[in-house]
């Protein structure tokens, strides 16, 4: 016999743990999910920033009114307001950008290359304007660009790459500024500051990538944990809790919109006798076995198979007429006899058998009625001697 593997408890997210994601990165399925699930409240979060952004950024504006005097500067200082007048107002275009597409919810990546745009506006502008204060001789304090620095790397919506780039960049022009700087002494201060920028770049980036790191984890031991609640480690069918949750929402659903609801039981016959012969880990791997055929029998997005008792299975199945779900019970029967797993201490066969018993949902049913009809069918199967599927109009008629 095929052994199969005994835990079925390998979720997409359990194997993403295990390989690791040193490049902060998921496979497509789960990083989309990771997307969606980092997304919850984001555009609330950027909001927030934005604002506080925006209030920042109009002091600063403020502040150069308050503290320089065009009337005290020659023709050259005078020259060099006018592209810090341009860079307040970029920073305030693209601060507002961001506003406004916080407030109205554009789509996510169109709010993450506002928010980019604005990393470089900031960054840029303030580093222009501190080297024109220094060219004015105008007093500053230069802490504001390790501010602004640690800005880059809040977790709002842009990835650490997307973050790095933009601190990149930020390097790079006050590099730029410094090796254009009209004035030794200016130069000096600006390569000074870029080295210092360098250095809590590193730090705020690891950082960071570590926050980043550990935030992936726990989604992932989240929705591993989450995975394993519904499921039963065995067959990876969903568990007893989970079907009872399910069977009361299906059944509100089908009663609702007047849609047919099957409820198929399935149990594997003589199967302590197949225990006793066989051992409990073949036991096990029959089971398996015989939760793929109950597997292999759902096809629509509300049918769910599940393993609710010891050698017991449920299969619900939303909207199939009697006929199709009856259908599929003796497809059940055949499928598992198909597999053809040995089985010598059966009173039925030479190889494993189910049972099963179903009965489909009526108006004034409750999850217990339905339940308790289909059971009735399933002894009725195993009286009637195994190896069969039973319908409640059988007993009826
Ligand atoms: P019937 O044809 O009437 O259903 O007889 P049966 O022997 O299948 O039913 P019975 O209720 O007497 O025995 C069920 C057996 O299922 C007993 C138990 O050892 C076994 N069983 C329950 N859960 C597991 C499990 O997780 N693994 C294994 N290997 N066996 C299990
Ligand atoms: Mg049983
Ligand atoms: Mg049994």
């Amino acid at each position: 016999m095929q052994q199969l593997p005994l835990l079925a408890s390998s979720t997409q997210y359990a194997q993403q743990l295990r390989q690791g994601f040193r490049w902060l990165r998921f496979g497509p399925a789960l990083e989309a999910e990771y997307r969606a699930y980092c997304s919850d409240n984001e555009y609330r979060r950027v909001l927030w920033f934005a604002a506080i952004c925006l209030v920042l950024w109009a002091g600063y504006w403020l502040f150069d009114l308050w503290r320089i005097d065009a009337a005290l500067l020659d023709a050259r200082q005078r020259a060099l307001l006018v592209p810090l007048r341009a860079v307040r107002a970029a920073g305030t275009a693209a601060n507002l950008l961001v506003l406004g597409c916080a407030l109205w919810r554009c789509p996510m990546r169109v709010l993450r290359a506002t928010l980019t745009v604005m990393g470089v506006t900031f960054s840029c502008g303030a580093a222009f304007a501190v080297y024109v204060y220094k060219l004015l001789g105008v007093p500053h304090e230069t802490t504001v660009l390790v501010v602004v620095m640690l800005g880059l790397f809040l977790p709002f919506a842009i990835s650490l790459w997307a973050q790095l780039l933009v601190a990149l960049l930020y390097l790079a022009c006050v590099a730029a500024l410094a090796w254009t700087a009209p004035l030794p002494e200016v130069a000096a201060q600006m390569w000074r500051l870029d080295v210092e920028l360098a250095l809590s770049a590193l730090l705020f980036g690891l950082a960071a990538y570590w926050r980043e790191y550990q935030r992936r984890e726990q989604f992932l031991h989240r929705g591993d944990a989450h995975w394993l609640a519904m499921r039963d480690a065995l067959t990876g069918l969903y568990n007893r809790r989970m079907f009872n949750h399910h069977i009361q929402q299906v059944m509100a659903q089908a009663q609702r919109e007047g849609q047919p609801l099957a409820l198929l039981l399935m149990d594997v016959d003589c199967f302590k006798s197949y225990n006793d012969s066989q051992g409990h880990l073949q036991g096990d791997a029959v089971l398996q076995q015989v939760a793929q055929v109950a597997l292999a029998c759902i096809g629509r997005p509300l049918d769910i198979a599940a393993r609710v008792g010891g050698e017991e299975f449920a299969v619900l199945l939303y909207g199939s007429s009697a006929d199709h779900a009856r259908a599929l019970g003796q497809s059940l029967v055949a499928g598992v006899r198909q597999r053809a797993l040995p089985h010598g201490a059966s009173t039925v066969a030479p190889v494993v058998t189910v049972s099963v018993g179903g009965a489909m949902l009526r108006p004034d049913d409750r999850a217990q009625t339905l339940y308790a009809r289909a059971d009735q069918m399933l002894y009725e199967a195993k009286n009637s001697g195994r190896d069969r599927c039973s319908w409640e109009e059988a007993l009826q008629a």
